[in-house]
C-alpha cells in the first residue's frame, strides 16, 4: 500500500502523459508556451505501462487517471489504455482533456477500455472561450464532448474553472446547459499553479461565491449525507436530482485530510501532493535496472513523506516549481 505517516493510504493514480498542449488557458500557461520537456526525458509508452503495473500490482492502487498537459496529444494514447486495461487487477481508468481531437479518438479509447472522462470547458462563449485560452476552439471542444457521451464515456463530467470578470457570470448557463446534456459539472476553484505565477487569492471566485450564483436559478441539496470521504467535490442534486453538480474548493475547503492521490510527471517523478515541493525520481532507477519491488518500494517512500496539508494557508506557501501543466492535474 501507498500508505503516509497520517494514515492515508493513495489508491488513485494520475499519470501525466505530455507537458504539451494544444491551448493556452490563463490560469494555467504563458500566452508563449513553456519549455517542454525533451523526447528522451519522457517516459516511454513501455515505461509507463510499467509504472502503472507496478501500482496496481504492488501498491494498492484502484484507479488511474491520464492527464497532462493535453493527454490526447500523446500519439501512444490508445495503446497506453489498452494495455493497462489488461492488467491484473484491472484499474478503473479515466482521462483529463480538454476535448481537442476527441471526437476522432472517442469510440477508440472506449474500445480500448477507457472508462470515464472528464472534459475541461469554462465557457458557452466562443469569444470568451478564445479569450481564455488564446484558440479558437471552441466548437472542437464542444464535438468532443458529444462524441465522448455518444462512445459511451459516462458519466461525462465536464471540469469549469471561473475567471472574475471573464467568465463568472456563466455558472447558472452552464449548469442549466450541463444538466440539458445530461453532463456532470464540477466548478474548480482557481489554484496557485500558474506557470506565470499570477494567481492572486482575491481574485479567485470562491466555492461560497460559485454555490450562491447556482441558488439563483436552481435548489441545491447536499448529495447524499454530505460525507465527501476522498471525493475533493462537495456534490449536490440539481432541483431534486438525478442531476449534480460538484464544486472543487481546492483552496477554500481543501480536502487534504482524505486525499488518496499519488502522482507520476510525464518525465516519471512520484509527487505525493498538487502542492508538494519536493518529488521523487522514478525514472533513473527504471532506466538503470531497478526491479519491480525496488521501483515500488521508492514510491512508498515517496509517499511517506506527504504533508499533512497543502500549505495554502500559510503565509510562507510557496508555489511548487512545476506548473500544473507539468504535474497533471
Ligand atoms: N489539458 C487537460 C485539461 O485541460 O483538461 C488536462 C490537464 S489540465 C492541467 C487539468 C485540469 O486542471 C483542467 O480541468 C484545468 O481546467 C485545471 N486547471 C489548470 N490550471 C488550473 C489552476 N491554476 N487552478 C485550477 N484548475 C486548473
Ligand atoms: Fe492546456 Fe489543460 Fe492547461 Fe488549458 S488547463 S492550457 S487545456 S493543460
Amino acid at each position: 500500500m501507498l500508505i503516509d505517516t497520517y494514515g492515508r493510504v493513495a489508491t488513485d493514480l494520475r499519470v501525466s502523459l505530455t507537458d504539451r498542449c494544444n491551448l493556452r488557458c490563463t490560469y494555467c500557461m504563458p500566452e508563449e508556451g513553456l519549455q517542454w520537456l525533451a523526447k528522451p526525458d519522457l517516459l516511454t509508452d513501455d515505461e509507463i505501462v510499467r509504472m502503472v503495473r507496478i501500482a496496481v500490482t504492488r501498491l494498492g492502487v484502484t484507479d488511474v487517471r491520464f492527464t497532462g498537459g493535453e493527454p490526447l496529444l500523446r500519439p501512444g494514447l490508445t495503446g497506453i489504455v489498452e494495455r493497462c486495461a489488461a492488467l491484473d487487477p484491472r484499474p478503473r481508468m479515466s482521462l483529463t482533456t480538454n476535448g481537442i481531437g476527441l471526437s476522432r479518438t472517442a469510440d477508440a479509447l472506449r474500445a480500448a477500455g477507457l472508462d470515464r472522462v472528464n472534459v475541461s470547458l469554462d465557457t458557452l462563449r466562443p469569444d470568451v472561450f478564445r479569450t481564455l485560452t488564446r484558440r479558437d476552439r471552441h466548437a472542437d471542444v464542444l464535438a468532443g464532448l458529444a462524441a465522448a457521451s455518444a462512445a459511451g464515456l459516462d458519466p461525462l463530467k465536464v471540469n469549469t474553472v471561473l475567471m472574475r470578470g471573464v467568465n463568472d457570470d456563466e455558472a447558472p448557463d452552464l449548469l442549466r446547459w450541463a444538466v440539458d446534456h445530461g453532463y456532470e459539472l464540477r466548478f474548480i476553484e482557481q489554484m496557485p499553479l500558474d506557470a506565470q505565477h499570477g494567481w492572486q487569492r482575491g481574485d479567485m471566485v470562491t466555492a461560497d461565491e460559485i454555490l450562491a450564483a447556482l441558488r439563483t436559478r436552481f435548489h441545491l441539496t447536499p448529495e447524499g449525507d454530505s460525507i465527501r470521504g476522498s471525493a475533493p467535490a462537495e456534490r449536490w442534486l440539481v432541483d431534486g436530482g438525478p442531476a449534480r453538480v460538484g464544486v472543487i474548493g481546492s483552496v477554500t475547503r481543501p480536502f487534504c485530510r482524505a486525499c488518496d492521490r499519488t502522482r507520476l510527471t510525464a518525465d516519471g517523478q512520484v509527487r505525493n501532493c498538487l502542492f508538494a515541493r519536493e518529488e521523487s525520481d522514478l525514472r533513473g532507477p527504471l532506466r538503470s535496472g531497478a526491479s519491480d519491488e525496488e521501483i515500488a518500494e521508492l514510491w512508498r517512500a515517496a509517499m511517506r513523506g506527504k504533508k499533512a496539508g497543502s500549505g495554502l494557508d500559510d503565509p510562507a506557501f510557496l508555489q511548487p516549481d512545476r506548473p500544473m501543466s507539468a504535474i497533471g492535474g
